[in-house]
């Protein structure tokens, strides 16, 4: 088990593209943190550059507080699990486990027993003798990490691993992966595009966009106290809905659709300036009134089991906005309907930087 540390780490590939922009953050011994943003925003490179796959630009990546910038990837104690397995197709389960091991030449019998013990752990110990073209998705993707596992590195790295999975075995393998990382306790750092893996698997999450950290946090700081709009779009599904509005006198803000909202927090705020405010699907309610309320042109209803969906737009017809309503709710087509929310579960960002304000 290790910590890890990144300082001022940054990524220029040939030919120019800046991947990384001096990234800053660090590890704890044992956590288990999810990178996550939109594809190219510089997962896969950060993961590489932790990994000694390709070489950083600027910056410093320690390990244990040793600096391993110049470690061949093999001396640096990682193991990574890709998305497409990269198992040797000509050899059995066994073998494909063994692999790292022999080649740092532990004995037999040791070999033999580490790769029995991991083999039960994750449930292929009847599968040993078969090749990876006889296996399901599902157990390739384990025998990936069984590989990993044997060689007990000080850090694992996994890159989208569930994404060539069909959905429920996706969320069965996401379940597995949390408790193997639980028990095993080892460092972990999970690359992925999916805000619902995100939430679940991380202890904190690095969130990032255009080769920056936007926010890092734990899940539920996060989906609370999203730092941007950014963030605030990226994480929750569906998303949070952003009004955007502008400040029209001394502590009231008007939003698209005409509601003006008075509050004391907006006090500090210039006239004309302009805001966006975000509420999310499940903070709208329907039937008993709120603090604000805005009219909304509905146009669609989505039942999806347990939950149902209205969607709309704000009177101006530009803000999009999503209520989320019981399984049985009454919905009428395309009816104009007010919708609620109050002050303690309502987001406000500046509209110009993004950034949160309150
Ligand atoms: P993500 O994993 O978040 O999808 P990547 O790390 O793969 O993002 O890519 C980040 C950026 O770096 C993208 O703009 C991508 O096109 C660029 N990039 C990735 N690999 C290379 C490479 N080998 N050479 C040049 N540009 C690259």
């Amino acid at each position: 088990m290790s910590s890890l540390s990144l300082k001022k780490v940054e990524k220029i590939y040939p030919g120019g593209v800046k991947a990384i922009q001096s990234m800053n953050f660090d590890i704890k011994d044992g956590e288990f943190v999810v990178l996550v943003g939109p594809s190219g925003c510089g997962k896969s490179t950060m993961l590489r550059l932790i990994a000694g796959l390709e070489e950083i630009t600027k910056g410093e990546i320690y390990i244990d507080d040793e600096l391993v910038n110049d470690k061949e990837p093999a001396d640096r104690d990682i193991a990574m699990v890709f998305q497409n397995y990269a198992l040797y197709p000509h050899m059995t389960v066994f073998e494909n486990m063994a692999y790292g091991l022999k080649n740092r030449k532990i004995k037999k019998e040791k070999i033999n027993e580490l790769v029995n013990e991991v083999a039960k752990t994750l449930e292929l110990s009847d599968l040993l003798l078969r090749k990876p073209k006889a296996l399901s998705g599902g157990q390739r993707q384990r025998v990936a990490m069984g590989r990993a596992i044997v060689r007990e590195p000080k850090v694992f790295l996994f890159d989208e691993p569930l994404s060539n999975l069909d959905a429920k075995l996706r969320v069965q393998m996401r379940l597995e992966i949390k408790q193997l990382q639980e028990r095993l306790g080892v460092t972990s750092i999970y690359v992925t595009h999916d805000q619902i893996e995100a939430m679940t698997l991380g202890q904190r999450l690095v969130l990032m966009e255009k080769g920056r950290i936007e926010q890092i946090g734990t899940p539920i700081e996060v989906y609370e106290y999203p730092s941007s709009i950014f963030v605030a779009s990226f994480i929750g599904s569906p998303p949070m809905n952003l009004v955007k509005g502008k400040m029209i006198r001394k502590s009231e803000l008007e939003l698209n659709g005409g509601l003006v909202i008075k509050s004391e927090s907006f006090e500090d705020f210039d006239i004309d300036k302009q805001i966006t405010i975000g509420v999310r699907p499940e903070h709208i309610v329907l039937n008993k009134k709120a603090e604000c309320s805005i009219k909304v042109n509905t146009h669609n209803f989505e039942r999806q089991g347990a939950d149902s969906f209205i969607y709309g737009t704000v009177l101006n017809r530009e803000d999009k906005i999503i209520a989320r309503v019981p399984h049985d709710y009454d919905y009428k087509n395309h009816k104009t309907i007010d919708f609620h929310f109050d002050y303690t579960n309502m987001h406000c960002f500046d509209s110009n930087t993004g950034l949160r304000l309150l």
